[in-house]
């Protein structure tokens, strides 16, 4: 293969993946509509396997009484039921909004493969706050970034109205 032909191919691979990270994250934005229906901070997340979604999961502090009910942790807890077992070493977890640190946390435990986010979150993220994932947890973040934080500052512009 010439250099150009390799590029060429390189920029199709990376299409390809950019296409499916935006197809799933698309569906944690499902998710996080779905949180926004019944009045819960609208943040979401899915599970994805190769090319199949595991689990599916949206914030749920508010209806469970449960400051621990965050998408991730939901949707932490959902995958491992599906494997039948604790690690997440063979997942890709989307969640529309930079994890916080305790879903950070649970997510070093889970061995995560890999973790892709939407929006960042300047003030309780993960990476604002220097904590670190798992050192084989991959990290893609800014998929769908305008949407996910837009739905956000829609419902806590409606919230303080
Ligand atoms: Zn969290």
């Amino acid at each position: 293969m010439d250099k150009n032909r390799y590029l060429i191919f390189c920029i199709f691979i990376f299409m390809i993946l950019e296409i499916d990270d935006t197809y799933f994250m698309q569906k944690a934005l499902e998710e996080a509509e779905k949180a926004y229906a019944i009045g819960e901070v609208p943040v979401g997340a899915v599970v994805v396997i190769g090319q199949t979604i595991v689990a599916r999961a949206h914030n749920l502090t508010e209806t469970l009484n449960d400051v621990t009910a965050h998408a991730e942790m939901q949707a932490i807890t959902a995958a491992a039921n599906y494997l039948g077992g604790k690690y997440l070493n063979q997942c890709t977890l989307y969640v529309t909004l930079e994890p916080c640190t305790m879903c950070a946390g649970a997510l070093y435990w889970s061995q995560l493969k890999r973790l892709v986010f939407g929006a960042s979150d300047y003030k309780r993220g993960f990476e604002a706050m220097n904590v670190n994932l798992h050192p084989k947890t991959a990290i893609t973040k800014g998929i769908l970034e305008k949407k996910a934080s837009h739905l956000l500052r829609k419902f806590f512009f409606e919230r303080r109205g």
